[in-house]
């Protein structure tokens, strides 16, 4: 093909859940665009589909983004429009796409941002966690070691961390977060956004970690989890609760040590409670 204007390759947002999150101008550029290029072309099938969107698909996901790029670029440059989507929110964010944004530019071609959900931003936007400043972290490793390790780095980062995660990793995440970052951290667990079943978790790790083990749906569907940011001079005081919560529960019933604690520290009383059933 040969044309005497490069083609555009936007970068289009697509719903985490929601298909009325699918912004007019995306189904516009969607219908528009020459080809779409989708990480998995079976799944945004039904995307399309419920749009009228008739273009046609390529494939373009983590293990044949290498070679498709070059292919993808060249079709650009010969004025091609392309689309690219990712399964759900925006593409490039834990998702692929980094190298054609990348060689892209190298190579010159328009590169256009539709922008649109995003499942970090739209946990952080109700979590209700400071959200000045934040680092977003995606997926923790999966090896344990690793992921250990990982989490020792970021126990003094004092802003907000979001991550990404999948459900049959959460209770061991949590645990090693409760463990790292201590039970009385605060975090929020942000599940199936913009879908019927969405919840927003909120309270210390250590809560957090009971109603994840206590709660069937906590190993489905999908989620984000936001951690306080270090505050060294809160954690030094909640080292103190500790302190205090220790000796009251060897001469008190589990109910009045909590009580007698909550009275000395003025933390809230659920935490304690919690804290006081893992000593
Ligand atoms: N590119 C996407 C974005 O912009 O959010 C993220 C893709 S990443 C492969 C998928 C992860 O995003 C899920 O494992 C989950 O952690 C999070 N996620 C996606 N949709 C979500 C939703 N509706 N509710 C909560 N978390 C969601």
């Amino acid at each position: 093909m040969v044309a005497d204007k490069t083609g555009t390759l936007y970068i289009v947002a697509t719903p985490i859940g929601n298909l009325g999150d699918l912004s007019p101008r995306a189904q516009e550029i969607l219908h528009q665009v020459n080809l779409i290029a989708a990480e998995d072309t079976r799944h945004s099938a039904g995307l399309l589909r419920h749009f009228g969107i008739t273009t046609a698909m390529i494939s373009l996901h983590e293990y044949n983004e290498k070679q498709q790029v070059e292919a993808l670029i060249t079709r650009c440059k010969a004025g091609v429009s392309i689309a690219l989507i990712s399964d759900a929110g925006t593409p490039l964010i834990s998702d692929p796409g980094y190298r054609m944004v990348r060689q892209g530019r190298q190579a010159g071609i328009p590169i256009v941002p539709i922008p649109g959900p995003c499942a970090a931003v739209t946990a952080l936007s109700v979590a209700g966690l400071p959200s000045d400043r934040f680092v977003f972290e995606g997926f923790l490793p999966v090896k344990a070691n690793a992921r250990y390790a990982r989490l020792h780095q970021l126990a003094d980062e004092n802003r907000t961390l979001i991550f990404y995660e999948a459900p049959r990793r959460l209770l061991e995440s949590m645990q090693a977060m409760v463990e790292i970052f201590g039970p009385e951290r605060e975090g929020v667990i942000a599940r199936e956004l913009t879908k019927f079943y969405e919840a927003v978790h909120t309270g210390g790790l250590a809560t957090l970690l009971t109603w994840v083990e206590q709660s069937p749906e906590s190993d489905r569907g999908e989620l984000v989890l936001l951690i306080h940011g270090a505050d060294k001079k809160q954690d030094f005081i909640k080292q103190e609760a500790l302190k205090v919560l220790a000796p009251l529960l060897k001469i008190l019933p589990l109910k009045q040590a909590v009580a007698v604690a909550v009275e000395i520290t003025g933390f809230k009383r659920n935490d304690l409670y919690q804290l006081a059933l893992r000593l």
